[in-house]
């Protein structure tokens, strides 16, 4: 038996509570592992809430990533005793995840625990730091350089948001930090942003194109702040498109990538290829410092989940949530 958060349907309503659950009852794959720590996610959060579709599958374990030890294995990459951690890969939505104290996947989905990082910072950084990374080497993919200009991140206190700054201010950028919590400004500028400026300046309708404003941008936040920091990239700029927090629709035209040859680089961090997890995997842990990921994340127990999933949609939680699964 395993200790696990579980989401049942009942009324149309989900249902999440921490059950005791039979071994047996998780699903195939080729690599079994004892969980230490999973995390809490926006996605996490609409999942456990049921306020968005995230789960196409009842009853669900959620948790879209983990760290933990492999305790069987019939994977070729993989033995007894090996430290793993999973990003994406359809967890949490589409078959069990990481809010449980086992779970069976397969290996394809797993990468060793990068050198370096403790099973719990792996789960401090998580899916949001992993995607702030993938969005900082989507921007330098693309050409964008620290003496291009200023960078702009929206979402800054969330947990992509945070990591994004840590991560460009680190590579030598001006980060600029777009947040609705001023409260918060000296963390942020403790996290590396040079400035930090009001959500509320890119929220509304804005023109279809504006003073131009940011050599790049990475945006958690979606429809009119994405449709906003479009307008106002410099000519050939780049905004990394990772989130949804304000919407998911993007009231835009096509002015700025007709007139100014703008591009809008899509991230996605569930089926990002393996080559990409690696890379990111190796540069977090390589560049962020330790105390910034202890800085940025904050640690409850399983059982608090449920509670913790709805201040996160309230936006009362700052930086990351990192879930010690067998407390
Ligand atoms: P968090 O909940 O930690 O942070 C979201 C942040 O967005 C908040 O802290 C807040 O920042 C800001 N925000 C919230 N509501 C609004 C609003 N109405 N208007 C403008 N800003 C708002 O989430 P994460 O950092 O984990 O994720 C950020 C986004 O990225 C989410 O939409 C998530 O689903 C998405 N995501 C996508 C991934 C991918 O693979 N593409 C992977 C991981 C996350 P502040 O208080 O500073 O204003």
């Amino acid at each position: 038996m395993f200790k696990a958060l579980l989401l049942e349907k009942e009324d149309d309503r989900t249902k999440a509570s921490v059950q005791s659950i039979d071994e047996a009852r998780l699903a195939d794959g080729d690599v079994l592992v004892r969980v230490a720590y999973s995390t809490l996610n926006y996605k996490d959060a609409l999942a456990i809430t049921g306020k968005v579709p995230v789960v196409r599958t009842f009853p669900m374990v959620p948790g879209i990533d983990f760290a933990g030890v492999v305790e069987e294995s019939s994977h070729a990459e993989f033995k007894p005793g090996d430290s793993v951690v999973l990003n994406g890969w359809g967890a949490g939505e589409t078959h069990w995840g990481g809010l449980a104290q086992k779970a069976r996947v397969s290996g394809d989905h797993l990468i060793q625990l990068p050198e370096g990082l403790t099973a719990r910072q792996a789960m401090a950084v998580g899916t949001a730091g992993y995607t702030a990374m993938l969005c900082a080497q989507a921007l330098e993919r693309h050409g964008v350089a620290p003496g291009d200009g200023d960078v702009l991140v929206t979402g800054a206190n969330g947990g992509v948001g945070s990591f994004a700054i840590a991560i460009l201010a680190r590579r030598g950028y001006r980060v600029v930090a777009s947040t609705g919590r001023s409260s918060e400004e000296a963390r942020l500028r403790e996290l590396g942003a040079a400035e930090v400026i009001d959500r509320s300046t890119l929220s509304a309708p804005g023109k279809p194109l504006q003073k131009e404003r940011w050599a790049a941008a990475v945006d958690c936040v979606g429809s009119h702040t994405l449709a906003n920091v479009c307008a106002s990239l410099h000519y050939g700029g780049a905004v990394a498109a990772c989130g949804l927090a304000q919407g998911m629709d993007l009231p835009a035209t096509v002015a700025p990538f007709i007139l100014r040859g703008v591009a809008l680089l899509g991230v996605d961090s569930v089926y990002a290829p393996r080559e990409w997890r690696l890379r990111a995997w190796a540069s977090i842990a390589s560049e962020v410092a330790v105390q910034t990921i202890e800085q940025v994340a904050g640690e409850i127990a399983l059982g608090e989940a449920v509670d913790v999933a709805n201040r996160l949609l309230q936006g009362e939680v700052k930086g990351r949530v990192v879930v010690d699964v067998n407390r």
